[in-house]
């Protein structure tokens, strides 16, 4: 037997991983940050993290092997559909990809809460974008399979905020301590939303740069404040930056505008240069969720302290963690 068990090691590195249906996320949704505790975050990066260094050693490995995933993308998306599926890939799964709703049954009038009944059928496990504040929690009302939120209009975006705040850790350590500043648009960025009142279960300082009407929403602010966490609210950079450990960085988002003349107002309000950041310190970080559509000028990206890059590439073993995690396997 334990000979058995040996020669399966070696010819499965994943075993160590196990079945584990008794797994603390096995089956649940992934809808908001809100839902997690500190424990929590820990226990999710530290999969992430072994599944850093699986990926490392041996790339791809078998443990949803037989596990299927529906990618349900009524937005746009690179990074978060492309990791998704290669994050399943790379864990022996398949994908059903609906990356363009206007070729599926969506374009017929279907509704989402049919549209998520239907893909339940055929998959384990539904990423699901959509333009609505609230669209993944309704999809979970009546999906039975785990719904993961990836973007739900301006409301949130849960697994970008898991791989912000892991990148955090991998690159600077414990986040105790540090100072975050969030720049641009804070209004409509769900990212912004998502990784402030995750922050607020550590002991951080959080400032909020961004023009006048992109400013963080209330509620939000509100709710970082209940947990005891120092913010403020500034029109412009160069007072916070000195102190800054994380400069998290976001485009002002376009589609979001009712007035086309409101985005023309605000869409350059802040670019960042090599220049900006002679004031910054050493060891500091630059995040992006990006795409980005000029705020940061490009020859910062060969500063080392530039980590929105390597913030992609966190991104893919916290959507390989997560997955294994819904399903049972971690
Ligand atoms: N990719 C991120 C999102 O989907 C950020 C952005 O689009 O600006 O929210």
């Amino acid at each position: 037997m334990a000979e058995e068990i040996a020669q399966n090691e070696q010819k499965n590195p994943y075993l160590p991983f196990g079945d584990r249906q008794d797994a603390p996320f096995y089956g649940k949704d992934i809808l908001s940050v809100k839902q997690f505790t500190r424990q929590d975050l820990e226990y999710i990066f530290g999969v992430a993290h072994e599944m850093r260094e699986m990926v490392q050693r041996v790339g791809s490995f078998d443990l949803l092997k037989g596990k299927i995933l529906a990618n349900l993308f009524y937005e746009p998306s690179t990074r978060t559909s492309s990791s998704f599926t290669s994050a399943m890939e790379r864990l022996g799964g398949s994908l059903i990809p609906i990356n363009e709703v206007h070729y599926s049954s969506v374009a017929k009038g279907e509704s989402l809460p049919d549209t998520v009944r239907t893909l339940e059928c055929y998959a384990d496990v539904i990423v699901l974008r959509h333009p609505e504040v609230g669209a993944s929690e309704l999809a979970a009302r009546y999906a039975n399979k785990p719904i993961i939120n990836a973007g739900d209009g301006i409301g949130e975006h849960p697994t970008q905020a898991l791989l912000d705040l892991f990148t955090i850790y991998e690159e600077l350590g414990d986040p105790d301590g540090l100072v975050i500043t969030m720049l641009g648009d804070l209004k409509y960025g769900r990212t912004v939303h998502s990784l402030a009142r995750l922050l607020s279960l550590y002991d951080v300082q959080i400032n909020y740069v961004s023009p006048d009407i992109l400013k963080i929403p209330e509620g939000i602010f509100a709710e970082v404040e209940e947990k005891g966490v120092p913010q403020t609210e500034n029109s412009t950079l160069e007072p916070v930056l000195q102190d800054t450990d994380v400069l998290y960085v976001t485009r002002v988002q376009k589609e979001r505008f009712e007035d086309p003349s409101d985005y023309d107002s605000v869409k350059s309000a802040f670019i960042i240069t090599s220049d900006s950041l002679s004031i910054a310190k050493d060891k500091m970080i630059i995040l992006h969720p990006l795409p980005r559509v000029g705020e940061i000028s490009m020859e910062v990206d060969d500063d080392p302290r530039a980590a929105y890059f390597r913030q992609m590439e966190y991104g893919l073993y916290v959507r390989m963690a997560l997955l294994a995690m819904v399903l049972g396997k971690s």
